[in-house]
């Protein structure tokens, strides 16, 4: 067996309430195995009492970054140095990177998004309807809007946070927005190219459907789901039957990621290997 030059890793991880739910180290730690980094990845369950000192903690024990979830994506934003630039947009941060030092608040949420979508629709000129306007919708949106969509529906039931999220991408990014709330069956309009379920519907119930017009659902429509438990959601399955084309939400956290590993690393790491060892650890 040969011996290691350095028996120091390069830290990272994440930082969360409710971490042992959180099955991402499995793929993280999968990639930096697969591609011979001596790096880990450490899964912490961090109150938010507690925040700021674990970061204080991260920089002395010179943490590379780590990922922030639940319920810390607001809040770690005032323990950092500085934002990137789509962070700073949405407004909140999941992972932090260091870089000369300092500790840079980044959103990869939305990028592990568009990641995925760029395998089917390239996003750019695209019209896109968005149902939900929380923290997975905002970071959707500005990353949408940042790669040239055309027009973004913002669809969703509590119309202040609709309408916040439409004036955002209106005023910040060059596309356009509309917020229409969902107080009625929502029909999917003919001119958008893709359905994006960004809210929590469906999220470990299986029989749950966001309430759209099922009909409205085309076969060259794109039907994405942010859910990643179950993989198949309802709202995949009814797409699937309409002959659209699907996107499930094990992708966007796979794409989350492999962006992760490549600001702390400079690596971009093989997608398929975090998504095996993703379903692997998921028991899918
Ligand atoms: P938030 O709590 O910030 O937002 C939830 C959104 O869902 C809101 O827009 C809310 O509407 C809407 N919503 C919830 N229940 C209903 C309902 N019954 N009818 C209509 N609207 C509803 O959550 P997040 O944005 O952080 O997370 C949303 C989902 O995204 C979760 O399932 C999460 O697991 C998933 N996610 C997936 C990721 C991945 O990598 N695949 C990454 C991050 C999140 P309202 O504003 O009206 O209350």
């Amino acid at each position: 067996m040969s011996v290691p030059a350095s028996f120091l890793y390069q830290l990272t991880g994440s930082m969360s309430e409710g971490a042992a739910g959180n099955p991402t180290g499995a793929m993280m730690e999968a990639a930096f195995a697969h591609h011979g980094l001596p790096w880990r990845y450490i899964n912490m369950e961090v109150p938010s009492a507690t925040l700021a000192d674990a970061v204080r903690g991260a920089r002395a024990m010179g943490f590379r970054g780590f990922n922030c979830s639940i319920p810390h994506k607001i809040a770690v934003i005032q323990c950092l140095d500085a934002l990137g630039r789509s962070a700073e947009i949405i407004g909140a941060v999941n992972c932090v990177v260091e870089r000369d030092g300092r500790f840079i608040g980044e959103n990869t949420d939305g990028i592990g998004f568009l990641r995925s979508l760029e395998t089917i629709l390239p996003p750019a000129e695209k019209e896109l309807v968005i149902l939900g306007a929380g923290g997975a919708a905002r970071a959707i949106a500005v990353e949408l809007a940042l790669a040239g969509a055309r027009h973004l529906t913002i669809v969703n039931r509590d119309a202040r946070r609709g309408s916040e999220l439409a004036g955002l991408i209106t005023t910040r990014t060059n596309a356009s927005a509309s917020f229409v709330e969902w107080s009625a069956t929502f029909r999917l309009p003919k001119s958008a190219d893709a359905l994006i379920n960004a809210t929590s519907i469906g999220l470990y119930q299986p029989d749950a459907l966001p309430d759209i017009e099922l009909d409205s659902l085309r076969s060259d429509s794109v039907v994405a789901d942010v859910v990643f438990n179950p993989v198949q959601t309802r709202l995949l399955k009814e797409a699937a039957a309409r002959g659209c084309k699907s996107l499930d939400g094990l992708g966007m956290l796979v794409n989350q990621g492999a962006t992760a590993i490549e600001y702390w690393t400079g690596i971009t790491p093989d997608a398929r290997v975090l998504r095996a060892a993703l379903e692997h650890a998921m028991g899918v």
